[in-house]
């Protein structure tokens, strides 16, 4: 899988220098090669409701984010998966891995689902939690491979527009996710649900669009640079 990745990225690269970069932002140079797909990952699901806030649930949230996200991209001519589209525990699908650990078996999923698609890049959504309440802001998390870094660093710029905060990315050495998935993949958690300024964006569908638009807008940037 790594490789079919570096192949087709080492396939634009050479065409874009040998012909011309003018074809770099033409949108039908993208369809002279095989699409490449973007996966959303709604991170949790079913039994799994992620962090929460009285009945505000995380899993909800990042269903929400990723539906309009999954809508945005695809009005704009991009091939995207979502990897859940109702509330339901991806380990429910697993039924090749013997874990105990139901967490093991819907994670192993979101990386097997990665694998069996080509995807290009992983944009794997998430809410945060903080004992501060005071703490607020979207925080990516980045695999130690280079284009991961630089997909994180545009969507975490273009979040921190959005909500005023000048966080920085940062390496996500202990997740699941970013340790098996071989192409670049990110972490988004789009806020804190502890922190009310936060809560009231990530819960209301004007605060769940305007970061969907932001998160797009930052893959946006990653494709047209690279
Ligand atoms: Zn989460």
């Amino acid at each position: 899988m790594k490789r079919k990745c570096i192949s087709l990225l080492m396939l634009i690269f050479a065409y874009s220098i040998s012909e011309s970069h003018a074809y770099a932002d033409d949108s039908s140079f993208r369809h002279a090669f095989p699409q490449p797909i973007i996966l959303i990952d709604a991170g949790h699901g079913g039994i799994d409701g992620g962090t929460s806030y009285d009945d505000i649930l995380e899993k909800d949230i990042n269903l929400e984010i990723g539906r309009r996200l999954y809508i945005i991209l695809r009005s704009h001519g991009y091939e995207t998966i979502l990897n859940r589209t109702g509330d339901y525990a991806l380990s429910d699908d697993n039924r090749w891995l013997r874990n105990r650990s139901r967490h093991i078996r819907d994670l192993a999923q979101r990386k097997q689902l990665s694998e069996e698609l080509p995807s290009e890049i992983v944009v794997s959504l998430h809410v945060n939690w903080g004992k501060n309440k005071s703490k607020r802001g979207p925080i990516l998390l980045h695999q130690t491979e280079g284009r991961s870094a630089f997909l994180a660093a545009s969507i975490q710029n273009s979040l921190n527009n959005l909500y005023g905060t000048s966080s920085l990315p940062q390496i996500g050495k202990p997740f699941y996710l970013l340790n098996h998935v071989d192409c670049p993949a990110v972490i988004v958690e789009t806020g804190f649900l502890s922190n009310t300024e936060d809560r009231d964006l990530l819960k209301s569908k004007r605060g769940q669009q305007k970061i969907a638009e932001a998160i797009y807008g930052g893959i946006v940037q990653y494709f047209t640079a690279i």
